[in-house]
């Protein structure tokens, strides 16, 4: 059934990262995800120790370079392998694992800096936490943003503060929307990351979340299902006392129903996990990320829906 919604290169029923991209920047654009050797607050005692709790020890950087090389070895070695695929491929440098903000101002720009000005590269996109974002953080990201488009990723999870204790965030709803608001004071774009099927949440906090989600001022989402690995706190306390899981149809309706809450201007970047498959607990369903996607965009057909429609 072809669909009037605007933002989808493909009769998506939501506005689509490709979508965003191409448009933006006429080419095919790719992520390259690097690790800059920081730290986390919520590792390293300041604000937390051990982490959150699905979170493992590598920072939520499953998938970016090799710690030990050089930033630029790391962006060029995944370059060139993706340059095999898409040989006019432009890229955007992501900071991906730990917290990319959690250091001092000379260190990010150490880190930063050299990437602005690739001819290969559109932007840089740089993850952390709103607690790590401060006023003279926000404006030097700022300033970088004149240069170079930058993309912020700000996890929150969930706003309810009781979950949050529950997976050991060690941040509240209050802090990350003071952190928000000081990256859209000095114009920096935001996607926001959720997950649902945190430890006992219900099917009404999760579309809390996003209900809540779609008001703020925001230009991206992430939506994720919650997947346990096995090198994580999370498995331990599962194994010791189990917690019920999301089964893939409630994943997938529930997905359906919060993406009518999220406007249609904000790019939609992801829509399932992206556990590492030898280290993926449970649930086994979130490896088959396309079947997902495809079940979701029948869903959104079959109920005649778009997301925003009940914005
Ligand atoms: S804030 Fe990010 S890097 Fe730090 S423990 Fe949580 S998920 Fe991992």
């Amino acid at each position: 059934m072809k669909n009037n919604f605007p933002y989808t290169l493909d009769n998506k029923r939501y506005h689509t990262y490709n979508y965003f991209l191409k448009k933006k920047y006429h080419t095919k654009v790719a992520k390259v995800a690097l690790n800059a050797d920081f730290t986390c607050p919520n590792r390293d005692g300041s604000k937390g120790v051990g982490g959150c709790s699905f979170c493992s020890s590598m920072g939520a950087g499953e998938y970016a370079g090799n710690v030990n090389d050089d930033l630029m070895k790391q962006f060029n070695d995944q370059k060139e392998i993706m340059r095999r695929k898409w040989p006019h491929c432009q890229f955007i440098p992501y900071f991906q694992a730990f917290t990319n903000t959690y250091a001092p101002i000379e260190t990010l720009k150490q880190r930063f800096e050299p990437f602005l000005h690739l001819e290969d590269c559109v932007g840089l996109a740089i993850a952390t936490r709103a607690d790590c974002i401060t006023e003279e953080i926000a404006q030097y990201l700022g300033t970088l943003n004149k240069e170079t488009d930058i993309y912020i990723e700000l996890g929150l999870q969930s706003i309810h503060d009781e979950t949050s204790k529950i997976i050991n965030r060690c941040e509240d709803f209050e802090t990350f929307k003071k952190g928000l608001s000081l990256l859209r004071k000095y114009g920096l774009e935001v996607c926001v990351h959720i997950i649902n099927g945190l430890p006992y949440e219900t099917h009404e906090m999760m579309l809390e979340t996003a209900i809540e989600v779609g008001k703020l001022d925001i230009q991206a989402i992430k939506i994720h299902s919650l997947y346990i690995m096995k090198n994580t706190a999370l498995y331990l306390q599962y194994m010791n006392k189990p917690f019920p899981l999301l089964s893939r149809d409630d994943y997938i309706s529930l997905v359906v129903e919060q993406l009518r809450h999220i406007p249609s201007h904000v790019v939609v970047e992801r829509l399932t996990g992206d556990a590492m498959i030898g280290q993926l607990f449970e649930p086994q369903w979130s490896i088959r990320k396309t079947t997902i996607l495809n079940d979701i965009d029948k869903l959104m057909a079959k109920n005649d829906i778009y997301q925003g429609d009940l914005v």
